[in-house]
């Protein structure tokens, strides 16, 4: 299939570009003023001046969660998580899982995001539901576990982590990949995150996990081993893989050294942090370091939503708070952490996160004439500080359109309303 995005605002690794982008087989043909004349497209966008961007990656969430937004909100962490969230999770099935799971990608598909991360459980149902949908995503079980004698042979969440690995990475031509997650250094053991390092290195997978999202956490680390969980990672093995870390918001001056010697990515979560109270991750500190950052939603329970203009924003704004400093996390850097930092934390920098040729159309045109966007001056400073998501037009994954017009193309809104609000009930 072959589509023409006619005459768009190009967001491109080299800048701002006015011209039409070809599409061709899924991957990004050209880019250029000129329409080639041998290129005849079975569809033509009219991009009138929009402005077209990479699609936005969503690096840390857990898809199924977004059932429990609004249970529980104005907690802190421990309580928040321990009473309100754990009950109900236990209460959760393949199925409810698999309705969540289709109510996030449905809420990234109409935010312009078109990869998302997960950590959770019920690995399967959710693979489907992403399979469908046509959005890329990355899948992790999420593990944890500290009873002496577990190992990798033995656990039963390995074993799913196993069969994840075996059924679902590189489905559909790479579209779904297998990665592997170690919950957190506070709810597994060190011999389960030598294991989990193993499998990760044994398959060249990437490696999620959280570290250090609240003061708590990290000081009972460090009561408790006498070490950061980044340096406990670090002897674990963990950092041989790329690794996909969440929050990193009191992370010290050496965990930043090992993360960014390592090549690993923070994924900057700041909505989540901050209606949580964890704090605020050191962001301009690890990009001097030179360390990979990305943006994520983590779960709609503790967001509470998935919106990529809403995470870009907070970013960018709690970047400046807590340097004191309105330099700091500019419009277009916080824009290449949600696209380009995005796609590296999930070991997709070579397929997607740039508008490039060659590259994977994973696309969001976004609408130039909508109020909150007039008059536009700088595209950047436009998606960062003013859009939401009415601004998107359409989003794209591979080239197929999965979102347009306010439409999703690939799940039934109706259906999915009533399926969740039918779970809410039993949920509440
Ligand atoms: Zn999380």
């Amino acid at each position: 299939m072959k589509t023409l995005i006619r005459d768009a605002r190009v967001l491109t690794a080299g800048g701002e570009l006015r011209a039409s982008v070809g599409i061709d087989g899924g991957k990004i043909a050209f880019i250029s003023g000129e329409i080639p004349k041998d290129f005849i497209p079975e569809r033509t966008i009219e991009a009138r001046g929009d402005i077209l961007s990479p699609g936005f990656v969503n690096s840390h969430c857990h898809l199924p969660m977004t059932l429990l937004r609004g249970v529980a909100d104005d907690l802190n962490l421990q309580k928040w998580l321990f009473e309100e969230i754990f009950p109900r999770e236990d209460k959760l099935d393949g199925e409810m899982a698999a309705v969540g799971a289709r109510a996030t990608i449905a809420e990234c598909l109409s935010s312009g995001i078109t990869s998302v991360s997960d950590m959770y459980f019920f690995c399967e149902d959710i693979a489907k539901e992403v399979l469908t949908s046509g959005i890329k995503a990355n899948l992790a079980r999420g593990l944890t576990g500290y009873a002496d004698g577990i190992t990798r042979k033995t656990h039963k969440a390995f074993a799913e982590q196993e069969a994840l690995l075996r059924d679902w990475h590189m489905a559909d031509g790479g579209r779904i990949r297998a990665d592997i997650a170690i919950h957190a250094e506070y709810t597994s053991s060190p011999a389960l995150w030598r294991d989990a390092a193993e499998f990760a290195a044994e398959h060249g997978i990437v490696l999620q996990t959280h570290i250090s999202e609240t003061a708590h956490e990290h000081a009972e680390c460090m009561d408790k081993y006498g070490k950061t969980p980044t340096e406990l990672f670090l002897e674990a093995g963990v950092f041989a893989s790329r690794v996909n870390a969440a929050h990193c918001v009191h992370v010290s001056d050496e965990d930043i050294h090992i993360l960014a010697s390592h090549g690993a990515a923070v994924t900057h979560c700041p909505v989540s942090n901050a209606k949580l109270a964890s704090g605020i991750a050191p962001v301009e500190k690890m990009l001097k370091a030179g360390l990979h950052v990305a943006l994520g939603t983590d779960g709609a329970s503790s967001n509470n939503a998935i919106c990529a203009f809403g995470e870009m924003k907070c970013a960018a704004l709690v970047a400046k708070l807590r340097e004191n400093n309105p330099v700091s996390l500019s419009a277009e850097t916080t824009h290449a952490l949600a696209t380009a930092g995005g796609a590296y934390a999930q070991g997709r920098e070579a397929e997607c996160g740039r508008i490039a040729v060659g590259m994977d159309a994973d696309l969001v045109l976004l609408d130039a004439r909508r109020p909150c966007m007039i008059p536009l001056n700088s595209p950047y400073s436009a998606l960062v500080y003013s859009a939401d998501n009415t601004c998107v037009r359409m989003t794209m994954v591979r080239g197929r359109v999965l979102y347009e017009n306010g439409e999703l193309l690939t799940i039934d809104r109706e259906r999915l309303f009533h399926d969740a609000e039918r779970i809410r009930a039993y949920l509440a």
